[in-house]
This record gives C-alpha cells, structure tokens and sequence, in this order.
C-alpha cells in the first residue's frame, strides 16, 4: 500500500506522477533497464514523465489519460490507475479507499466499453450500414501505402506523366478507355475484410493488393496512351474484333484456358491473362513492372510470354516520359463509394441475422425507431423544423449523465459511454428529428438509456433477452 499512498497527486497541478506502477511503465516503454528506485535512475524517470506531459494542461490530460487509456487500453490499466484515483485527496488513507471504488469503476467502464465496441457490435454496425455511410476513405488505409508503393513502381521505371485517377467503389478495375482506377472499399480496413472473407470467401494479402492496383495501373498506361488502337498490340496480343465489346461478361473464361500455354504469363496461378487481350496487357505489365524480380529469367521457358514481356518493356521506355493521350477524367467514374446506398449486408448477399444474436452494444436498431431517417427536403436543403439527432443527444449529455447514474445504479462513466455510442451511431447514420418533437424525444432517450444502464448494473450487460 505505501506505493499507493505516495502516488497523490492533485489533477490541476502541472505536475506528473511517479509512482511504482508509472516508474515500472516507463522503464519498459522507454527500455530503461537501470533499478527503478536506485536515485539516479528516479531523477531521470522525473524529467522523462515532466517532459511527457503538456505545460499548462497536465490536469485535463491526466484526466483523458485516466478516462480514455485506463478505461479502454488495457495495458496501462493498471499502471495508470493510480492516477485516476488521486483526484482531489487530502489523505493516504482517503487515497486507498477511493482507490478501491475507482478501480471497481474502471472495471465496470473497461466492461462496458468492451460490450458496446465488441468486434461482433462493429461487425454488425458495419453490416446494417449503407455503404456510402461507412465513412472509408483511401487517405490512411493500406490502399493508400499499396497506391504509393505502385507510384514508386511507375518512377523507377520512367513512367512519369501518367497521373491515374484512383477512387472506391466495390470492386477493382479500371474504367474503360481512361486511366481512372476504382479499388474495393472491403480492402479500407481489418472488420470489413473479415466480413468480406466470411460471406464472399476470399480475402487479399497486402500483396495481392499491390499485384491488383498494378494490374489495373497496366490497363491505365494500355488506355493512356491507346495502345490497344495500334497494329503492333492487336498482333502480339491477338485482338480479334472491337477491343472493348469483345470483353467476356463472366469469368467462364476459365473453362476455356489452356494450362500448359507457353504464350502467357500466369503470376496468380489463375490463368487470368487467357481471359481477354485486354487482361493479357494488364497481366504482363504487372509482372514487368514488379520490383526485384528478373522477368527474363522466369520466362525464359515460355517465348510467347516472354515477347509480350519484351513489348512493355519497349512500350513503357517509348511511351512513359511522354503526356498521356487520355487524361484521368473525374467525371468519368463507375458506382464510386459514395453514391452506393446498399447495406453491407445486400453487397455481401447476408442478411446479418447471426451477428444479432452476438452483437452485445447494437444500438442502431433502436436508433432507427426513435429517430428519422432523413428530414423533409425544402429548397434543396434539410427543413429547418427538423435538426441532427446526434446534436440533440450531445446537448443532454451532461444533464442525462449524473441522474441516470443515480436512478439505474450504473457508475456515471457507463452512462457516458453508452451516450458516446450514441451520439457516434446518430451521426454515422445520419439520424434526425423534428423541433418539436424535443420533449417527447427526451423522454424516450432518457427512459431508454436509463434501462440500458440498468441492465448493464444488475446483469452486467445492456441488453437482457
Ligand atoms: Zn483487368
């Protein structure tokens, strides 16, 4: 207990905190491999834990690292427990008993915090959303790295005017007869690749999603530049008829492949350059262009593919410093993210019944019944009778807090909680609500909230069945 003892430290004052716990954290997140109490290394644990906190907000951070690391990242939960209960105390004594409280407290968050993000809740949120509504961008998601890396590909290799155009939709490919690339928004981050797996049976390696974007980069420079017009590509890749329409609208093709054709390359092992002239130039391209790899060796063996090989190689250096014929055209773009309004679960053919069953903080569901779905349109613009569910949720957040603590018997932090599901699930769905329904909303919110908390204090969840 003396550890805990001399961990007061009162939150407003700009001052860090060293106790045992903290010193033992530091040591190991900054690989101090000294004896934390020997006085040298204790003077250096101080000035690494001032030095860590912002002058002049030590308090209000100490306070978001309590709320937001104590009670969501496990790891520190017990080093940095000490710290949340150290909040305004006068006496050790006063400290340890506190402490046990907070700690009960910081259990029951951490729990409810753990049954309204659990991955079945974030799987099932994800499933009953439209997919324009997801939110995904390609900025900070792997496609974004996998973009780059394909980027640095085209520099190494002198294709330096090319520019494509890159945007999500549902699936990869490249739009006909322009360098504008579309990538599969299940690609955007881990839960919806897991689903993808689970109901389409298949999942890319950052690899393959690589090998895909400079597939797709290979009909761009194929568009670009119109190869595809000229006499040299129809004779190599033996076009037949008109390049486009010839294109199979099925993937059938495969009953037709031959595998031992020495005339193709085959880097995925699924014959997909037999599919169409179009595919072979895509498939050829992205095994030239690949990094660290001797495409001569490898298809010493296979003189048809290898010619083709020997075409890119002398199409990019012919044609790579040159301005594009086909410029990337944003208006020229095939059922991007942002107009498809189908769930996840129609695109995934599902109708997500397992995962309701599992789901332990779905709260959408009641959120579509207390809330509309969209305000009437006036002028082109949201009524102004009406106004954002997730607005009105915020603005009752603080009174809600303490007297639904107090009437369900769940710590004010549970409630807290729950109302930041709320108000995150209101705006992702964009759920809104007329002016005047104000009061009766509130009702509803509170009762409904106040049941929730009750549950989770007498059954330790929030829905009972
Ligand atoms: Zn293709």
């Amino acid at each position: 207990m003396p550890a805990r003892s001399r961990a007061v430290c009162v939150w407003c004052v700009d001052a860090p905190v060293l106790d045992g716990n903290v010193a033992r954290v530091l040591c190991r997140v900054f690989a101090i491999e000294r004896d934390p109490r020997d006085s040298r290394t204790r003077a250096e644990l101080w000035s690494l834990a001032e030095s860590l906190l912002p002058k002049g907000r030590a308090g209000q951070f100490k306070r978001h690292a309590a709320r937001r690391l104590v009670l969501r990242i496990r790891f520190f939960e017990h080093a940095l427990l000490p710290l949340y209960t150290a909040c305004n105390l006068t006496s050790a004594r006063h400290t340890i008993q506190s402490h046990s409280t907070s700690r009960r407290e910081a259990v029951e968050v951490t729990r409810a915090s753990e049954l309204l993000y659990s991955r079945e809740t974030l799987k099932l949120e994800i499933l009953t959303t439209p997919i324009n509504r997801l939110g995904y961008r390609i900025e900070g998601t792997f496609l974004d790295e996998a973009i780059r890396s394909v980027r640095q590909d085209m520099r190494r290799v002198g294709i330096t005017r090319l520019q494509p155009l890159f945007y999500l939709s549902n699936g990869y490919g490249c739009i006909e007869g322009y360098p504008n690339i579309s990538l599969s928004f299940t690609n955007c981050d881990d839960l919806i690749a897991e689903l993808n797996e689970e109901y389409r049976r298949f999942r890319y390696s950052p690899e393959e999603i690589i090998d895909t974007i400079r597939h797709e980069v290979g009909h761009a420079f194929c568009y670009a530049y119109k190869l595809f017009k000229t006499r040299e590509f129809r004779r190599i890749f033996k076009v037949k008829g008109h390049f486009f329409r010839t294109y199979p609208a099925t993937n059938r093709y495969i009953r037709r492949v031959n595998p031992w054709s020495k005339e193709f390359v085959n880097p995925g092992g699924d014959y997909y350059a037999q599919k169409h002239p179009d595919d072979d130039f895509a498939e050829t391209f992205m095994v030239w262009i690949k990094p660290r790899q001797n495409w001569r060796r490898l298809y010493r063996s296979k003189p048809g593919a290898l010619r083709k090989l020997e075409y890119v190689d002398r199409v990019v250096k012919e044609y790579g410093r040159k301005p594009p014929l086909v410029e990337s055209d944003p208006t020229m773009i095939y059922e991007p993210a942002e107009g498809l309004s189908l769930t996840v679960a129609r695109f995934l053919k599902t109708n997500a019944a397992r995962y309701r069953r599992l789901a332990t903080g779905y709260v959408d569901a009641d959120l579509k019944s207390m809330f509309l779905k969209r305000p009437p349109v006036v002028k082109g613009r949201p009524a102004r009778t009406h106004h954002h569910a997730h607005a009105f949720l915020r603005g009752y957040k603080r009174l809600l807090v303490p007297r639904v603590a107090q009437y369900s018997g769940a710590g004010e932090e549970v409630v807290v909680e729950l109302i930041d599901k709320l108000i995150a699930r209101a705006r992702a769905l964009d759920m809104w609500m007329r002016h005047a329904d104000s009061d009766r909303k509130l009702i509803e919110l509170t009762s409904y909230v106040t049941r929730l908390c009750s549950n989770f204090a007498q059954h330790g969840v929030f829905f009972v069945e």
